[in-house]
C-alpha cells in the first residue's frame, strides 16, 4: 500500500435511511412530518430571488438566530444554528469532548454519535438500556468526558421525565451534558427550563421532524453564552457560511408560526395514540414512545422477514441489523389515511 493509502483515514459511515423514490409509497422509515410545513414557508420561497444567490448569506446567521431566541425566550447569542440537527450535533462532539474518559451514551441509541466518535478520535462507553429499554440515569454518575442522548431516545421513542435528567445534571456538574430533542415537540419534556440553573447543560433541537423540513437542512442548539461563543469559534475554523440564505428565511417563517407547530404536531400525536391502540390489538408489543414513531416488535413474526414484505408493498419502514434489537422495525406515523393502509397491510400478514 502507497503511503498516502496509508494515511486515508478510515471511517465507518452512519447509515442514513433510504429515501426511495416510487409515486405510490408510504414512506414511514425516516421519521418525517406527513404533513407540510407552515405556509409562511412556502411563501417566503415563492419571493425568493435568485439574482442574490450571487451574495454570500449572512455567516452570523442573525435573523434565524434571533427568531429562534424570541421563540425560546433565550437571548441571541445563546443560539447556533447549523445544517439539520447533525451538523450541530457534529460541531458540538468537536468542540466540547476534548477529554481523555470516555463520553458516554446509550447502547442503542442515535446511530450517528458513536460514528463522530470514530471520526473526531474520541473515547466513548456505551450504557446498556435496561431489560424494558429505557436509560438508567444511575449508569451515568460516574467520571465521564460527557454525556449525550435524545429526549425522547431514538429508536426506542421512550422519553426521560426532566427530574431524571436533572438528577444526571447534578451528579455531573463536571460534565457536558447534550440533550438531543429531536423529537421532543411530541411529547416528551424539553431541558430549556434547567438552562438557567445548569451552565453544563446544551439543548439541540432540529426543524427536519415537528416543523417538516427535512429538507431544507435546519437544526439549533440553546445553551449559556459562553457554550454557544466555544461553538461559534469552532464553526467559523471550519466554514463560516453554513446556512445558505433560503434555509435562513425558511427557518424564520417556520419559527414565527408557533400554532401551525402546536396544531400539526398535535395531529401526529392524535394519529400515533391511535396507531398504538390498533398495533396493540394485533399482538405488537412497543415502548411507550412520545415522538412521531413507534418502535414494535411482534412475538409471532420475523422484524427482518415484516420488512422485506411490507418493502415489497411499497411500505418503508426502518430494521437496524444490531444486536438487542433485530426483532424491531421503527414506523414513523404518517398522516391517518397512510396508517390504515399499514393496518390493512399487517392485518393481511398476520393472517397468513
Ligand atoms: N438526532 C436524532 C435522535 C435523530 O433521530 C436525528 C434524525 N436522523 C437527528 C438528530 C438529525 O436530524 P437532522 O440532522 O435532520 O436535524
Amino acid at each position: 500500500m502507497k503511503r498516502f493509502q496509508q494515511n486515508i483515514r478510515k471511517v465507518v459511515p452512519y447509515v442514513p435511511g433510504d429515501q426511495p423514490d416510487f409515486p405510490d409509497m408510504i414512506k414511514l422509515n425516516t421519521n418525517e412530518n406527513p404533513y407540510p410545513p407552515a405556509p409562511e414557508v412556502q411563501e417566503v420561497l415563492a419571493k425568493s430571488n435568485a439574482e442574490q444567490m450571487r451574495l454570500y448569506p449572512d455567516p452570523t446567521a442573525h435573523q434565524l438566530n434571533a427568531a429562534i431566541a424570541e421563540a425560546y425566550g433565550v437571548e441571541e447569542a445563546q443560539v447556533f444554528t447549523g445544517v439539520g440537527s447533525d451538523d450541530v450535533l457534529a460541531m458540538i462532539f468537536q468542540t466540547f469532548f476534548n477529554s481523555d474518559l470516555p463520553i458516554l451514551f446509550p447502547d442503542i441509541t442515535y446511530a450517528f454519535y458513536p460514528v463522530w466518535c470514530d471520526l473526531f478520535r474520541i473515547p466513548y462507553e456505551v450504557q446498556p438500556l435496561n431489560e424494558k429499554l429505557e436509560i438508567v440515569p444511575e449508569d451515568y454518575y460516574k467520571p465521564n468526558g460527557g454525556i449525550v442522548f435524545p429526549n425522547p431516545n431514538a429508536p426506542t421513542g421512550i422519553a426521560l421525565p426532566s427530574a431524571a435528567i436533572e438528577e444526571i445534571l447534578q451528579h455531573n456538574p463536571e460534565s457536558l451534558v447534550v440533550v438531543d430533542e429531536a423529537y421532543v415537540d411530541f411529547g416528551g419534556e424539553t431541558v430549556l427550563p434547567l438552562l438557567k440553573k445548569y451552565e453544563n447543560l446544551i439543548m439541540v433541537q432540529t426543524f427536519s421532524k415537528s416543523r417538516a423540513m427535512a429538507g431544507e437542512r435546519i437544526g439549533f442548539a440553546i445553551g449559556s453564552v459562553e457554550l454557544i461563543k466555544a461553538l461559534h469559534d469552532v464553526k467559523y475554523s471550519f466554514n463560516s457560511y453554513t446556512m445558505n440564505r433560503s434555509a435562513l428565511d425558511a427557518g424564520t417563517a417556520a419559527v414565527q408560526n408557533a400554532a401551525y407547530l402546536q396544531e400539526t404536531t398535535a395531529r401526529i400525536v392524535k394519529t400515533r395514540e391511535h396507531t398504538k391502540q390498533v398495533l396493540a390489538e394485533m399482538g405488537f408489543r412497543f415502548p411507550d414512545s412520545k415522538s412521531n414513531f413507534l418502535f414494535v416488535t411482534h412475538p409471532d413474526c420475523d422484524a427482518h422477514e415484516l420488512f422485506e414484505a411490507l418493502r415489497e408493498a411499497h411500505i418503508f419502514v426502518r430494521w437496524f441489523d444490531s444486536p438487542r434489537i433485530r426483532n424491531y422495525l421503527r414506523i414513523t406515523i404518517g398522516t391517518d389515511a397512510q396508517m390504515e393502509s399499514l393496518f390493512a397491510f399487517l392485518r393481511a400478514y398476520l393472517k397468513k
